[in-house]
């Protein structure tokens, strides 16, 4: 996991190099100024030479200057190279989800999926540039001062250096606490969101339920579980800086007090203590910086690992290596012997055979919950067979691109999915190059050219989130514009009259005879009386393909279908 961590500074290798090398500097900076300032105090102030204190003045000067641009440098480099990582790690993790099959999504959580873009890269973004960053200028901050105050005085190291396996037990200890704690607040803000998502895409059906305070009081709970997490962890922290700063005063406290002892004595001189102090000084403070490291290391691979599930996702639909491309496709159609389930134990189709010609219609009818959508899901490959095989043009559909096999397969559905925007956005979805021309023909095809220009911003209306500022039928006008537009030679039609009233459905209806004109189109209906001049009509049951025939020949039968129709029209 680390690895592909890693793997994220590759690209901004040059920012990487230029925050570590100024980063070194500072601490380089930082490590010069003790041995001036005991220079200053035991030879240079006593020998009483104005003009070399003056000069050195100068030189420190200088210093400071140097590091407040190297300061400037990392502070500014370091978040550019931060953001820009976050920026690859969304853009990937964007796409990644783009590739992953429908049954991901049945499973998880929008919400969840936002969190994990949202906040869990932010945290990876903070730790990719303070990460190195404070690990390595602590680590030579740590030596360095180490070294430095071994030579001014080993005895006096000694004494203050019992203090430090406390701090660092006592650091380890909660850092651990801290780690269990950050998974915990990253899966609970996840949930958070997801709630949040849920309730707000369902706000509808909220308010028609009255239901605002059981979501309110849905919401708060988990909201109080993320709270109580959060206080945990603010627990900690306030322990682990306030326990740590603790010991570095009882360090510096000793160094003091010992140190205070030996110049009474006589053994080291002032300027020794005051650069012993200094260094006590900037030994801590990296050690502390290290304890927040931790901190946000814990943080930083909490998001990462959450990030790195994702990405970790294999598609379990995908194009074989020497998958075709399909171009001129005629629409035939074919199940051979396919049987599926959803989730290996409830089989929702067995052994359905059957073969629709290019350009011909087959209406689908059956009672609710048989499978007649998941059967025509698994023309595009929403979801793979278990066994047996589709083929598109006498074509297996797991040999064809699916790019291609996709892009002539139009559907048509009973809730209509418009994006936030225009109108003319979402015709164009359809066809994303599609000139104003033929944007405008496909409403015309699709009837829906006379509402839209009576919109008092026409194609450039708003629609707003999921088109719910149109009503029912003219979504689903837009919606079939947009298949006008795409053409695809195989169009499947799952009840996309159904929740119409009958004045719509009755336009709808004709846009879509037109729109059905020489494709092989599968049109899955619950009311029997749309599919009644089919010329060929399957009757779907718990037991597969039941019956076959026209209306008439069904009717004839006495069986399904004709119990179907009779509880519809009697
Ligand atoms: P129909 O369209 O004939 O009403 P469906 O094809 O929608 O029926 O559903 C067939 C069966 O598969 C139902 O029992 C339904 O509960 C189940 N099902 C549908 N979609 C999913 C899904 N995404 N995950 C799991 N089970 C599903
Ligand atoms: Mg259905």
């Amino acid at each position: 996991m680390l690895r592909s961590f890693i793997k994220y500074y590759r690209p901004h290798i040059g920012l990487f190099i230029l925050d570590m090398v100024c980063a070194v500097l500072i601490a380089a900076t930082d490590l010069i100024y003790p041995m001036i300032t005991r220079r200053m105090i035991n030879n240079i102030i006593p020998s009483k030479n104005i003009s070399l204190i003056l000069n050195i003045g100068i030189v420190l000067l200088i210093l400071y200057i140097l590091r407040m641009v190297f300061e400037y440098i990392v502070g500014y480099y370091g978040h550019v190279l931060g953001v820009r990582m976050e920026y690859d790690m969304r853009r990937d993790m964007f796409s990644h989800i783009q590739t992953l099959p429908i049954s991901y999504f049945d499973n998880t959580k929008t919400g969840q999926i936002m969190s994990r873009i949202v906040n869990d890269l932010n945290e990876i973004s903070e730790l990719a540039h303070h990460g190195p960053e404070d690990l390595f200028i602590s680590t030579l901050m740590i030596l360095g001062s180490f070294i430095l105050l071994l030579r001014l005085n080993v005895k006096l190291t000694l004494i203050v250096f019992t203090i430090i396996p406390f701090m660092i037990y006592f650091t380890i200890v909660y850092n651990s606490k801290m780690r269990r704690n950050f998974r915990k607040i990253r899966e609970s803000l996840a949930d958070v969101n997801s709630r949040l998502e849920d309730s707000i895409s369902g706000i509808r059906v909220v308010k028609s339920f009255t239901n605002e305070e059981y979501e309110i009081d849905k919401f708060d709970d988990g909201n109080t579980q993320f709270k109580n997490l959060r206080t945990k962890s603010v627990k900690y922290i306030g322990i682990l800086h306030a326990g740590i700063n603790f010991f570095s005063n009882i360090s510096t406290l000793s160094a003091l007090i010992a140190g205070g002892y030996f110049v009474a004595k006589g053994q080291i001189e002032v300027g020794d203590l005051v650069a012993y102090l200094l260094y006590i000084g900037q030994f801590l403070q990296p050690v502390k910086r290290l304890a927040q490291f931790v901190e946000q290391y814990q943080r930083g691979m909490a998001g990462f690992k959450r990030f790195y599930e994702v990405m970790n996702t294999k598609p379990d639909i995908f194009d074989k290596e020497d998958a075709v491309e399909i171009k001129n496709v005629r629409g035939k159609v074919e199940f051979r012997n396919v049987s599926f389930s959803y989730n290996n134990k409830n089989t929702v189709l067995e052994n359905i055979n059957l073969k629709a010609n290019a350009g011909e219609s087959i209406a689908i009818v059956g009672p609710s919950g048989v499978g007649k959508t998941t059967l025509c899901s698994l023309i595009p490959r929403f979801y793979d067979v278990d066994s047996g095989s589709i083929y598109v043009d006498d074509i297996n559909i797991k040999d064809i691109k699916l790019k291609f096999l996709r892009q002539n397969i139009g559907i048509v559905q009973q809730d209509v999915f418009l994006f936030a925007g225009t109108i003319r956005e979402n015709i164009a979805y359809g066809k994303l190059d599609a000139t104003e021309e033929e944007i405008i023909n496909a409403a015309k095809a699709a009837n829906a050219h006379d509402f839209i220009m009576e919109l008092e911003d026409g194609y450039d209306t708003y629609i707003g989130e999921r088109g719910v500022k149109l009503s029912g039928g003219q979504k689903q006008r837009i919606s079939i514009a947009r298949m006008f537009l795409k053409n695809p030679p195989i169009l499947i039609l799952d009840e996309a009259t159904s929740s119409l009233d009958n004045q719509s459905e009755a336009i709808i209806q004709k846009s879509i005879e037109e729109l059905s004109k020489n494709r092989t189109t599968f049109i899955i209906a619950h009311r029997l009386a749309t599919v009644k001049k089919a010329k060929r009509i399957i009757v779907l049951t718990e037991n597969g393909i039941e019956e076959e025939g026209t209306h008439s020949e069904l009717m004839q039968k006495k069986g399904v279908y004709y119990e179907l129709y009779k509880t519809q029209f009697e």
